[in-house]
C-alpha cells in the first residue's frame, strides 16, 4: 500500500526527484484505444460494465491485493493431519477476493450469459484485469473456455453449466450441487509431450452410462482447485475427450492426486500442478476418438485471452514508464523531454495500440462466428496470428519499459518485475510459438474461408498507403509459394500480424499513429530496438494519445 505522507527530509538528505505513485485512475476511462475499440468492435452495449472494472482495477487497493497474492504463494495441502489424501490448494486470501472480483465482474461469463454476443466484452474486461494480475486470469480463462465444451454435453449442460457461468465465486471445497459457482480447469499436457498430446498415455476404461475409469498422469495442470477439469485419455476407440469433477456424482471425493505445485518463473498467485489420476471417473464429451476435436474447442477460446494477456500487459507497462518519466528529471529535463526518450515511448506506444486493436477486432470475430462464416474464418486465423505475434513482442516491451524507470524498474516494489515474469508465459501454454505459426499455416491451408477472411478485412485498408499495399502484395505471393512452407511459418505468420495491425491503424487510428506505424513496421524506416523511428514521426501526438496528461 502507499503509506501517506512519507517523511522527505532525512537526517542525512533529502528524499527529491521520485515519481509521486500512480494515483487511482480508470483504466478503461483512460485508455483511448481500447474505449474506441469497445465501440467500434460491437460492444458498446456494455461500456458501464467494463467502466465499472476499470475503475476496480485501477485503486491501490486492488493493486495490493495482487501484490499480496503473488507474495503468498499458493501450497499443497496433498494429506490432513491423518494421513489422508485431500488434494487441496490453500491460497492467501487476496486471491480469493481477486478471484471474486473477476468472477464479480462476469468476466468469464458475460460471453455466454448476455442477450447480445460478448466475447469483446469479455476480452475487454479481462483485459483490464490482466493487467493489474494475470495468475487469477489463468483460472477465469478457463472457465470462460470451457463452457462452448460443456453445452456439448446434455449432463453438464444443465447444473454444471448454471454455476460455471455464475457470478458468484464459490471457493468452496464441495460437490457443485452445495456451491453457487464453480471454476474449470484443463489437463491435457503430460511428460512426454505437450504440444503433440496425441502421445497422451492416460487410459480411460468404459464403466457406466458415459463414465470411464482415468489412469495416468498429467505434467502441468494449472489451477488444481477448480471444481471440474477437461481432459485427455486414450479411450478404446482413441484419444477422447472426458471431464473430470473433483468429486463424484455419489458424493465422495474423485481421486485426483495432486504430486507437487510447480516452482515457477512467474505467475505465482495461480496454483500450477503435477497431477495423477487413478480410477479417476471421467465423463465422456463428445465421442470417442474425437478428444482433440472437442477440446479444441475450448483451446480456440483461451487462445483469445493468451492474445489478450500480452496486450493487457504492455499497456500496463507502457501507462507505468510514462508516468514515471513524466515526473523524473535528468540532466535538467524531466526524462519525458528528452528527444531519445520521447522516440522509446512513442515507439513502444505504438505497438501497444497496435496490439489493443487487433486484440479487439480478433474478439469481434468470435462475437460473429456464431452469425458468420467470415466472422468464424477470421477469428479462426487470426487469434492464432495474435497469440504468436503480441506474445513475441511482450517480453522485450515489458523489459524496455522497465528500463525506462531505471534501477527502481528492477525493484520488486515497483509492478515491473511482477510484469516482466508474467510476460513469457502466454507465448509458452496454449500452444507455443512454433507450434501456433504451424496452426496459421494449417488454417491458410485447410480452410480457404479463414485466408479469405482476413484477406477480404485486409482489403477495406488498401488504397490508402502504398506501403501498406506493397506488403499485402508481398505476404500474398509468399502464402502462394508452395517451398518449405514450415521454416516459412514465423516469417508468414509475422507478415500478417503486421498487416492486421496497419489495416486496423489505417483504419481507426489518428494519421500520426497510422502514418509512423505503417512506415516503420511495414516500410522498414525502424531498428531493431524501440527508439529507432524516424525524426518525421509524431511523439507529442502518439504520447499524448496513449496517456493524455
Ligand atoms: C505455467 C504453466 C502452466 C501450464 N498449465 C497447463 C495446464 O493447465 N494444462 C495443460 O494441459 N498444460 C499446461 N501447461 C503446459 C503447456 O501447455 C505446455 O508446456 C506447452 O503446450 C508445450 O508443451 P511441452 O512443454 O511438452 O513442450 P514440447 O511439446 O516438447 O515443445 C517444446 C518446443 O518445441 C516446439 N515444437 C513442438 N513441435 C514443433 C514442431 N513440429 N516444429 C517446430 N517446433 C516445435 C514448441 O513450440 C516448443 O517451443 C502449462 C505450462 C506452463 C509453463
Amino acid at each position: 500500500m502507499v503509506s501517506p505522507a512519507p517523511i522527505t527530509r532525512l537526517p542525512t538528505h533529502e528524499v527529491t526527484n521520485q515519481p509521486p505513485p500512480l494515483p487511482a485512475y480508470n483504466l478503461f476511462e483512460r485508455d483511448l484505444v481500447l474505449r474506441e475499440a469497445l465501440a467500434r468492435e460491437g460492444g458498446a452495449w456494455a461500456t458501464d460494465t467494463v467502466a465499472a472494472l476499470g475503475a476496480v482495477m485501477g485503486r491501490p487497493e486492488t493493486l495490493e491485493l495482487a501484490n499480496q497474492a503473488n507474495r503468498h504463494k499458493p501450497e499443497l495441502r496433498a494429506f490432513n493431519r491423518y494421513g489422508q489424501r485431500i488434494d487441496e490448494v490453500e491460497f492467501h486470501p487476496a486471491y480469493h477476493a481477486l478471484m471474486e472480483i473477476a468472477i464479480g465482474h462476469e468476466i468469464s461469463a458475460i460471453a455466454w450469459t448476455a442477450d447480445q454476443p460478448g466475447h469483446v466484452v469479455h476480452t475487454a474486461l479481462e483485459y483490464l484485469f490482466a493487467q493489474i494480475e494475470g495468475g487469477v486470469c489463468c483460472p477465469v480463462t478457463m472457465t470462460y473456455a470451457a463452457v462452448p465444451v460443456l453445452q456439448k454435453s446434455s449432463e453438464l449442460k444443465t447444473d454444471w453449466l448454471t454455476k460455471v457461468t455464475s457470478a458468484t465465486y464459490d471457493p468452496a471445497v464441495a460437490p457443485v450441487s452445495e456451491k453457487k459457482g464453480a471454476t474449470i480447469g484443463m489437463a491435457m499436457t503430460e511428460k512426454q509431450g505437450g504440444s503433440d498430446v496425441r502421445t497422451n498415455t492416460t487410459a480411460a476404461s468404459p464403466l457406466d452410462a458415459g463414465w470411464y475409469a482415468l489412469t495416468g498422469h498429467k505434467w502441468f495442470c494449472s489451477a488444481p482447485m477448480s471444481d471440474g477439469f477437461l481432459t485427455l485419455a486414450q479411450a478404446p476407440g482413441g484419444l477422447s475427450c472426458f471431464f473430470v469433477p473433483r468429486w463424484r456424482p455419489d458424493g465422495t471425493r474423485n481421486p485426483f492426486f495432486i504430486q507437487r505445485l510447480k516452482d515457477k518463473l512467474g505467475n505465482w498467485s495461480n496454483a500450477s500442478s503435477e497431477i495423477e489420476y487413478h480410477d479417476t471417473w471421467g465423463l465422456l464429451v463428445g465421442e470417442e476418438g474425437r478428444g482433440i476435436a472437442t477440446i479444441m474447442t475450448m483451446v480456440h477460446h483461451t487462445r483469445l485471452d493468451t492474445a489478450m494477456a500480452p496486450a493487457a500487459l504492455m499497456r500496463q507497462a507502457l501507462v507505468q514508464a510514462i508516468h514515471h518519466v513524466r515526473h523524473r528529471t535528468a540532466f535538467q529535463k524531466k526524462l519525458i523531454d528528452q528527444p531519445l526518450m520521447r522516440r522509446v515511448l512513442a515507439d513502444m506506444a505504438l505497438d501497444s495500440a497496435a496490439a489493443t486493436m487487433l486484440l479487439m477486432r480478433v474478439a469481434r470475430g468470435y462475437d460473429e462466428a456464431a452469425s458468420s462464416s467470415d466472422g468464424a474464418g477470421y477469428a479462426r486465423l487470426a487469434v492464432a496470428v495474435a497469440k504468436y505475434w503480441l506474445n513475441k513482442q511482450a517480453p522485450n516491451f515489458v523489459y524496455e519499459a522497465m528500463e525506462c524507470f531505471g534501477g527502481v524498474g528492477y525493484v520488486e516494489e515497483t509492478i515491473m518485475p511482477r510484469l516482466y515474469r508474467e510476460a513469457p508465459l502466454n507465448s509458452i501454454w496454449e500452444g507455443s510459438g512454433n507450434v501456433i505459426c504451424l496452426d496459421v499455416l494449417r488454417a491458410i491451408n485447410r480452410d480457404p474461408g479463414a485466408l479469405d477472411a482476413v484477406l477480404g478485412d485486409l482489403a477495406a485498408a488498401t488504397g490508402a498507403d502504398r506501403t501498406f499495399d506493397t506488403a499485402l502484395t508481398r505476404f500474398q505471393n509468399a502464402v502462394a509459394d508452395t517451398s518449405d512452407p514450415e521454416g516459412r511459418a514465423r516469417s508468414l505468420t509475422e507478415q500478417l500480424a503486421l498487416l492486421l495491425q496497419a489495416s486496423l491503424m489505417i483504419r481507426h487510428a489518428p494519421p500520426a499513429l497510422a502514418d509512423a506505424f505503417v512506415a516503420t513496421r511495414l516500410g522498414g524506416e525502424h531498428g531493431r530496438t524501440f527508439g529507432t523511428i524516424p525524426a518525421s514521426v509524431d511523439c507529442d501526438s502518439i504520447l499524448g494519445h496513449a496517456w493524455p496528461e
